[in-house]
C-alpha cells in the first residue's frame, strides 16, 4: 500500500468557512457581488492596515492586468518585471500589447536586484521608452528589498505593483506587504497561505483607484438604466461564495504564518549541519517572511545529493517537491524579451528545491519526511 501524498502545499480549512458560505445559500446571494464580497475586503483593509482599500477580484492574475490597465499600460509600452516568478506576474503584460522587460533577482531575497533595475530603467530611457511599471514581486513569501525598489520607483517616477500573490502575512520593517506599492496583488488559489479555492485582491491606498477596479471588473457598466458602455470591462470580480471561504480563512491568517514558520523551522533542524545545503532565510531582522514554501540551494560540489536526486528520492516515497520558479527570460514564450542582469535567477533555478510547506502538514508526516531525508543523508 502506498502510503497518502504530501502535497506542496494543499487547502487548508479553518471551520468556520462553510458558516460564511451557508451564509450566502440562506440570503441566495450566489452571484459576483454580495456581503461576503464587502465582508472579505473588509478584513484584508483591516489586517493590512490604515488607509488600505481591497477589491476583491477573481484571481491574482486578473489583480496584474487590471493593476496594469490602471496605469494605462497598453499596446506598444514597456513594463519591468522581476524574472525570478510565477508567469502569471508577467502574462498580463502580454494581454495589454505591451514588453515585458526581464530583471535578474540579487541574492539576500532571491527578488529584483535594485542594480539590476536601475541598469534597466536607465537603458530603457536610453533607448527611447520609460518603462510604465516596476512589478516586483516577494518570492516564496520573502519581502524584496523594499527600501531600495520603492526609492528607485520614485526617483524615476515610475509606479510600483507589488506581487504579493505569495506574501500575505510577511513584513518588512514592520509593515505588511501588499502596502507597499503604488498597486499591490494578492491570490487566494489553492495552495496559497489562505485560500478562496480560486481568488485575488488589488490592493490600494486610493479610494477612487479601487471604485475604478470593481467597475472594470464588473464590465465597465456606466451609470445609466440601460447597459451603456464606454470602456472595455472585464468579468473579474470575486464570487460571494468563495468570498465566504475567504472570510473564514481570514480568522485563522495568524495561525497560518506561525505554521508555515514552524515547518521552515522543523527543516533548518533537519539539514543543520549538512554540507552543500543552504536553507532560504530571512536576511536580517528587518524581514518577516511568512515562509508560504521553503527552499534550499543544494550546491551539488559539496552536497550529497543534487536537488533532482533529492525530488526523486521524496517523489518515490509519494512525497511532492518543486524546482524553484523558471526565470521567464528563459521560458520559450518570453523569447526574445530584453533581459537585464547576469546568472543569479539562473543559479538559483539550478540549485534550488520547494519543499512540502503546508500549514496542515501533521506530527506523522513530518516523521515520515524525516525518515525518507535521513534514508538519502
Ligand atoms: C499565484 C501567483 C500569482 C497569480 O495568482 P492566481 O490567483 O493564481 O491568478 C501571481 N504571482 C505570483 C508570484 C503567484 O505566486
Amino acid at each position: 500500500m502506498t502510503s497518502r501524498r504530501i502535497y506542496l502545499s494543499s487547502p487548508h480549512m479553518g471551520g468556520t468557512e462553510q458558516k460564511f458560505v451557508q451564509q450566502a445559500f440562506d440570503s441566495n446571494w450566489i452571484a459576483p457581488l454580495g456581503p461576503n464580497v464587502i465582508g472579505f475586503e473588509e478584513d484584508l483593509e483591516e489586517y493590512l492596515g490604515e488607509g488600505i482599500h481591497v477589491a476583491a477580484l477573481s484571481s491574482g492574475t486578473a489583480a496584474v492586468h487590471l493593476a496594469l490597465i490602471l496605469l494605462g499600460v497598453g499596446h506598444g509600452d514597456e513594463v519591468i518585471c522581476q524574472t525570478m516568478t510565477f508567469s502569471a506576474s508577467a502574462n498580463p503584460i502580454v494581454y495589454q500589447g505591451a514588453t515585458p522587460i526581464f530583471v535578474d533577482s540579487e541574492p539576500d531575497t532571491w527578488n529584483i536586484s535594485p542594480i539590476h533595475l536601475e541598469t534597466a530603467i536607465l537603458d530603457r530611457i536610453k533607448k527611447g521608452k520609460k518603462p510604465k511599471a516596476i512589478i516586483a514581486v516577494h518570492l516564496y513569501g520573502m519581502p524584496c528589498k523594499v527600501d531600495e525598489i520603492v526609492s528607485i520607483a520614485r526617483n524615476y517616477e515610475i509606479p510600483l505593483i507589488e506581487d504579493a500573490a505569495e506574501a500575505l502575512g510577511s513584513r518588512y520593517k514592520g509593515k505588511n506587504c501588499g502596502s507597499f506599492g503604488d498597486l499591490a496583488i494578492l491570490s487566494f488559489n489553492g495552495n496559497k497561505i489562505i485560500t478562496t479555492s480560486g481568488g485575488g485582491a488589488l490592493v490600494t491606498k486610493n479610494s477612487e483607484r479601487k471604485e475604478q477596479a470593481v467597475f472594470l471588473a464588473t464590465q465597465a457598466r456606466d451609470e445609466a438604466a440601460h447597459y451603456q458602455h464606454s470602456q472595455i470591462g472585464y468579468n473579474y470580480r470575486l464570487s460571494n461564495i468563495c468570498a465566504g471561504i475567504g472570510r473564514g480563512q481570514m480568522e485563522v491568517l495568524g495561525e497560518r504564518v506561525t505554521a508555515r514558520r514552524k515547518m521552515h523551522q522543523f527543516y533548518d533542524d533537519l539539514f543543520n549541519g549538512i554540507p552543500g545545503i543552504t536553507l532560504f532565510r530571512e536576511p536580517s531582522s528587518d524581514y518577516f517572511s511568512n515562509h508560504w514554501l521553503t527552499c534550499l540551494l543544494i550546491d551539488t560540489n559539496l552536497a550529497p545529493f543534487s536537488p533532482e536526486v533529492l525530488r526523486i528520492h521524496l517523489e518515490n516515497s509519494n512525497i511532492e517537491s518543486r524546482p524553484l520558479w523558471k526565470p521567464m527570460h528563459l521560458q520559450p514564450v518570453f523569447n526574445g524579451c530584453p533581459y537585464y542582469g547576469e546568472q543569479v535567477a539562473e543559479d538559483l533555478f539550478t540549485k534550488g528545491l520547494c519543499l512540502p510547506s503546508g500549514s496542515n502538514l501533521s506530527i506523522e508526516d513530518r516523521a515520515r519526511m524525516t525518515k525518507i531525508i535521513h534514508e538519502i543523508l
